[in-house]
């Protein structure tokens, strides 16, 4: 049995290799297409795409030197750097999103790792945003795993921890903390019983060969993230901005038709980068698979499409957003 025949089984696969990644990668597109569009069906409604607004907690002055990041005080981009939003005027943009249709809402604060008494006041916000019958999601840097466990507690449903891009092109990227730190933090969420979110970004001047690395790290996880965001390099000043030249959409959405086949169970989030791109590419990506997006005017410092905007592409390709029912 071939690779993507397999991949049509119920239980995800963990022993992907790299070479059966890259012979997905190298299919002809429209074989690459067809096979998974037949994935997503076995395991989705293909019309129907999960929305999940993201904003910023707290903003800029990160320690981290994340080459692509406009919040990292290493790329001096201008951006303003801001406290830890109060409790209500988070809760106040959830109620907004909730009431523009999304389901889920997800918090973005640019820290190394929280410290102890910011975790407080994060899970207070957790606990406010379920209440309002929305599932949760944060991204905060490192974690311990009594931290995750605190998180756990106040009703985290899912911890976002991207590894970005491949082990061997991690280096180019990041020097301020290893691949290994990643994987550390994706433990202790995994353990605390949170779902994961983690999926990386791509056109930062990484090869092919890299993007299959990235793939392959993601899909060799013990299990799957259930949530699999694929970001396309955006914004300007960084230094990735600068030195790299921007993927083809064509490679982009090969990028997500293989994540969709090789985790067939996970949320493909089709996330940066949709503000440039047009209309066609982004129905692609749903035909490749896609099965998630972020709505909502901004992605922490990074423009998007506003929700009515997505409303009418909805609209015009007869999608639907997925329905949430707290509890399920
Ligand atoms: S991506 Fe996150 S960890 Fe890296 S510099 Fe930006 S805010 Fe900091």
């Amino acid at each position: 049995m071939n690779a993507p025949a397999r991949a049509l089984h119920d239980t995800p696969r963990s022993d992907w290799t790299r070479e059966e990644i890259a012979a997905l990668f190298a299919l002809p597109f429209p074989e690459l297409m067809f096979r998974a569009a037949t994935v997503h069906r076995a395991h989705f409604d293909p019309t129907q795409v999960q929305t999940s607004t993201l904003i910023s907690i707290k903003t800029g002055g990160c320690p981290e030197d994340c080459s692509y990041c406009t919040q990292s005080v290493s790329n001096p981009t201008g951006l303003k750097a801001t406290k830890l939003m109060q409790v209500e005027e988070v809760l106040a943009e959830a109620r907004a999103a909730r009431d523009a249709g999304a389901s889920r809402f997800c918090m973005g604060a640019a820290w190394r790792n929280p410290k102890d008494k910011d975790l407080d006041a994060v899970c207070d916000m957790v606990e406010g945003v379920k209440a309002l019958g929305m599932e949760t999601c944060v991204t905060l840097g490192m974690l311990t795993a009594p931290q995750a466990a605190r998180l756990k507690q106040a009703g985290l449903d899912y911890y976002n921890h991207n590894i970005d891009t491949a082990p061997e092109y991690y280096r180019h990227v990041i020097t301020t903390r290893t691949y290994q730190d990643r994987l550390d933090t994706l433990e202790a969420v995994r353990e605390a019983g949170i779902n994961v979110c983690c999926g990386g970004i791509v056109g930062m001047g990484e090869s092919a060969e890299d993007r299959v690395g990235l793939i392959h790290a993601l899909a060799t996880l013990p299990i799957h993230p259930e949530s699999v965001p694929i970001n396309a390099l955006v914004g300007s000043n960084t230094p990735a901005t600068e030195t790299s030249a921007k993927l083809s959409d064509l490679d982009f959405v090969r990028t997500i038709a293989v994540a969709r086949i090789t985790m067939p169970r996970s949320m493909v989030r089709l996330s940066a980068g949709r503000e440039d791109m047009s209309d066609e590419t982004q129905a692609l990506c749903f035909m490749a698979g896609a099965n998630s997006i972020f709505y909502g005017p901004k992605l922490l410092t990074t423009p998007n499409p506003l929700a009515d905007e997505d409303k009418a592409l909805f609209a015009r390709l007869g999608l639907s957003a997925m329905p949430y029912t707290p509890g399920a």
